[in-house]
């Protein structure tokens, strides 16, 4: 993986390492590091800080043998998350009913769980509250408390345009791909894009090369040029898709 043969012109020309021009979006923004990229202003950040509490941990072990911070609101719900999360579909475990062959059904009549219910919940099942709870809680515990609101800087978004025409430009770009034709090239596909070798004008002449120069296969692992040929005549066979041949 990380690796595609892409089908390029016999007189392709980008330098080796640079990254493809056209998988480079030029419209960007820069980090809100006031918000931190959450876009919640500071009372709401915090709370959304504390419902692991990594920065202040106490923890106990949990019924089904593991453990969980206890310091972790996410585990200390009260009624007005709990009906917040309900009001959002989530908590189906408690909410409905599973069957193998008609799926999640509604419990008649609706049931709304208690908040300890929830914890115990949270505390025993083997995923707990995923990221969208999350967000769901803090915002529920911020309006009740009064302090929900976004970031003055960059207005919930976490993120600094130039301007709304830049960030309009950016959702507008489309990427493109080198143009195609009869050579053959190696791309590592661990950044967004970039070739690794020269183009050649058959796939063993550029498993030789990537043999004889010792190109990575990733990080410091390479292949012999019988191994690298190969690869890639199983990727011709196997996995063509438009001028792209993936390793
Ligand atoms: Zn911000």
């Amino acid at each position: 993986m990380g690796r595609e043969i892409k089908r390029v012109p016999l007189d392709f020309k980008w330098p080796i390492d640079q990254l493809w021009k056209g998988y480079l979006n030029p419209y960007t923004s820069q980090e809100c590091k006031a918000c931190d990229r959450t876009g919640y202003n500071d009372a709401t950040r915090k709370l959304n800080e504390d419902w692991y509490a990594f920065d202040n941990e106490n923890y106990k072990p949990s019924p089904n043998g593991r453990r969980y911070n206890d310091n972790a609101w996410q585990y200390h719900l009260t009624q007005i998350e709990v009906v917040a999360l309900v009001k959002n579909g989530r908590l189906k475990d408690l909410t409905h009913n599973w069957e193998p062959e008609k799926g999640w059904s509604k419990k008649e009549p609706e049931y709304i769980p208690t908040a300890d219910e929830v914890n115990n919940w949270a505390i025993n099942a083997p995923f707990g509250h995923d990221s969208i709870n999350r967000f769901i809680c803090v915002q529920a515990r911020a309006e009740h408390q009064g302090v929900y609101g976004t970031c003055e800087f960059c207005g919930g978004e976490g993120e600094i345009w130039q301007s709304d025409e830049i960030k309009k430009l950016n959702e507008l770009w489309e990427s493109f791909d080198p143009p195609v034709g009869e050579g053959y090239q190696l791309w590592s596909t661990t950044t967004e894009g970039h070739p690794m070798t020269p183009v050649f004008s058959s796939a063993e002449e550029l498993a030789d090369y990537c043999g004889l120069n010792k190109v990575s296969v990733f990080g410091s692992s390479t292949m012999t040029k019988e191994e690298w040929l190969e690869q890639f005549q199983s990727e011709l066979i196997t996995h063509k898709d438009g001028n792209v041949l993936f390793i």
